[in-house]
């Protein structure tokens, strides 16, 4: 039998091969994004309790009300914007998923869709997936903030769509506001719908903030906004997400939804919707720029080169220019095989795998496993 892909990436994604390599090489993982640490009590607690209380039956197809309430709440409080919880909010599993359920429900074949590279690896196989073309226009290095005249030039009466991504993973810039009036400026009077993939909205650093398209009245009109509660409660493994759009847009997402995924985890919704009503733990933030701090200050101690700390996300992007000249899928292999320590080459994040000789570091991770990589890290010699 053959199986005529419908994407161009070939093998399996960079994730689960370098997440496999590390298991593989008893390796130190600090390459797939996901943390090591346990969840908070509370919340282990609440699915529990969801389970042993019965609610363990279908949730209605657009989410569980208190949760979508919660979210809606949620925006109000931390944004000041309006969410109507039944009209524009819909719980996925992951936001992966949902990703791929707003582009199925906007794009048709013919279509192009904007991506701006480096960018998280789904984005570029669900365009082609729906039978769109994926235009990418390259985020300069080492700051990468949107070069926007790229942007417009990339803009031609095919573009369906262009998803953005802030707090970037995985160079953890952030946007600033002026970025969304250019963004708005370019889409004005266009058939172009926005992609927001905001799943590391509460990991801003240094008294920055996130801003989100949801608080650009004339942008939030014409977008989907993207969510993952694995990244807020640092339960990646959960895979819970979700999509706010303006009611047509979600309607069009749940036409899809309806028939893929139809609904999400039924206790995992009960005791997310508990712990936004009663949250108190420290803000996800304070704790991951802890990590990024501590991280920040053991890795001087390696011949890895930082040429801007992250503003956001869980990741950290490093410099082996000072160590070897490898292509750095080569490097981030030798590295796991040969220093038992597990990274992500940021050639993943091109379609044309596009080599500077980065890599990626995640650092939610525990202290200790931070200090033991680093450790291990220190042994490298320069050039
Ligand atoms: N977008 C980005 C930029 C990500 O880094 C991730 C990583 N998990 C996702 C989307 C997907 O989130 P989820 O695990 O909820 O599918
Ligand atoms: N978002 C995570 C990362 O960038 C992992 C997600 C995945 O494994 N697909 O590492």
């Amino acid at each position: 039998m053959n199986f005529p892909s419908k994407h161009t990436a070939t093998g399996t994604t960079i994730f689960t091969v370098m997440s496999a390599l590390a298991t593989q090489h008893n390796a130190i993982n600090l390459s797939q994004g996901f943390p090591d640490f346990h969840i908070d009590e509370a919340l282990s607690k609440a699915l529990g309790d969801a389970a042993r209380n019965g609610f363990n039956q279908y949730a209605p197809m657009p989410g569980l009300p208190a949760l979508r309430q919660q979210i809606a709440a949620s925006f109000k409080r931390r944004y000041n914007v309006d969410v109507d919880a039944d009209n524009e909010v819909t719980i996925t599993p992951g936001a992966t998923y949902a990703i791929y359920t707003a582009f199925t429900a906007i794009l048709q074949p013919g279509n192009e869709a904007i991506v701006l590279e480096p960018a998280y690896d789904s984005y570029i196989p669900n365009i082609e997936m729906n039978g769109a073309k994926a235009v990418t226009v390259a985020l300069p290095a080492p700051d990468f903030n949107v070069d926007w005249n790229k942007v417009k030039d990339a803009v031609t009466e095919k573009t369906r769509a262009i998803i953005i991504n802030t707090p970037h993973n995985p160079t953890g810039a952030i946007w600033g506001k002026s970025d969304w009036d250019e963004l708005a400026n370019i889409v004005r009077d266009t058939n172009i719908v926005i992609l927001s993939d905001e799943v590391y909205e509460q990991l801003v650093f240094d008294g920055e903030r996130h801003y989100s398209v949801l608080e650009h009245p004339e942008l939030r009109q014409r977008s989907f906004a993207l969510y993952s509660f694995g990244k807020v409660y640092n339960c990646t493994g959960w895979k819970m997400g979700y999509c706010i759009a303006p009611p047509e847009f979600t309607q069009a997402f749940r036409r899809i939804h309806q028939f893929v995924g139809f609904t999400v985890n039924t206790p995992a919704q009960h005791a997310l919707a508990h712990i936004l009503a009663n949250d108190t733990a420290m803000p996800v933030h304070t704790l991951m720029q802890q990590k990024r701090d501590h991280f920040l200050s053991l890795i001087k101690e390696t011949p890895f080169t930082i040429h801007k700390p992250a503003k956001g996300s869980y990741f950290q992007l490093a410099s082996y220019e000072r160590i070897s000249d490898m292509p750095d899928m080569e490097f981030a292999q030798w590295l796991t095989k040969e220093h038992g320590v597990a990274t992500i080459p940021v050639s993943a994040f091109y379609k044309n795998k596009q080599d500077d000789k980065l890599i990626r570091f995640c650092f939610s991770k525990k202290e200790e496993t931070l200090n033991a990589a680093v450790e291990r890290l220190k042994k490298l010699s320069e050039l």
